[in-house]
């Protein structure tokens, strides 16, 4: 590695909030170093896995999900939910939708009143941007893709009383399904709309300011924050469009090259 490429891999370390690194020796399969031009690798969780020292309890880590898992157990288990308050002013469960072999994963919010009637995730005015931003970014960029052609869903799967931000225990308990959702698609990259979908998939206070326009990782899986569509609608957040059609740029190309 050269200096300029481990400032830059510390940088990333740094960004993500990450203030202690220690060395190890490389683990057998290692994965190769990022590249300045592609999102960077990181270490497989068990080669990072630092050694214990005596006395100290073992840690296990639970399995994420079933073994065998598909979409179709996870809207199973999700069955008639009542595990949040939330459930008390749903109509319907909004769990996601597109092409489940996605290699881009797009995570919204939460339902709204138009997706709540129809049980589908950004069928409204923010659906609707949402789906020019995808397809006339890709079209501009001579890329063949369709709204059906990537996965979309929410952090949280029934629609917050008045669109108000989904509550921490909220975005907890529906966060287990939206993860089994990430794992079992397993995209080339994930677009997490907003800051309450940073939030979830990364684990960060950090706002969309911040985050947006950089690599980061959920699981080893490339993710890019950009503005929730949302945002973009509202008059006087115009200038952050180019902003977010530069983020929608950047996955795309990563992604279907
Ligand atoms: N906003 C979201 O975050 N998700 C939707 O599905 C619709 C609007």
């Amino acid at each position: 590695m050269t200096k300029d490429e481990i400032r830059a891999q510390l940088q990333f370390y740094q960004d993500l909030g990450v203030k202690t690194l220690y060395r190890r020796e490389p683990a057998a399969g290692a994965p190769e170093p990022a590249t300045s031009n592609q999102p960077p690798a990181s270490a497989s969780p068990a080669s990072s896995a630092q050694p214990r020292s005596a006395g100290e309890p073992e840690l296990i880590v639970l399995p994420l999900a079933p073994a065998h898992d598909n979409l179709s157990k996870i809207s199973e288990d999700i069955g008639d939910c009542k595990r949040c308050r939330l459930h008390e002013g749903r109509n319907r469960i909004v769990f996601g939708s597109g092409n489940e072999q996605a290699r881009l994963v797009f995570v919204g919010e939460g339902p709204g009143a138009d997706e709540d009637e129809q049980g589908l995730p950004f069928v409204g005015r923010a659906g609707q941007l949402l789906t020019q931003m995808i397809e006339g970014t890709a079209r501009k960029e001579g890329i063949p893709l369709k709204r059906e052609d990537v996965y979309i869903c929410n952090v949280v799967k029934c629609r917050p009383p008045e669109n108000r931000t989904p509550q921490p225990d909220e975005m907890e308990i529906c966060g287990q399904f939206l993860f089994r959702q990430l794992e079992v698609i397993r995209p080339k990259a994930i677009c997490a709309l907003g800051s309450t979908a940073a939030k979830a998939i990364l684990g960060t206070k950090e706002g969309v300011m911040r985050l947006r326009g950089r690599w980061l990782q959920w699981r080893e899986i490339p993710v890019i924050v950009t503005f929730h569509p949302s945002y973009l609608l509202r008059p006087y957040n115009q200038d952050a469009k180019k902003e977010a059609w530069d983020d929608l740029k950047k996955v795309l190309h990563y992604v279907y090259d």
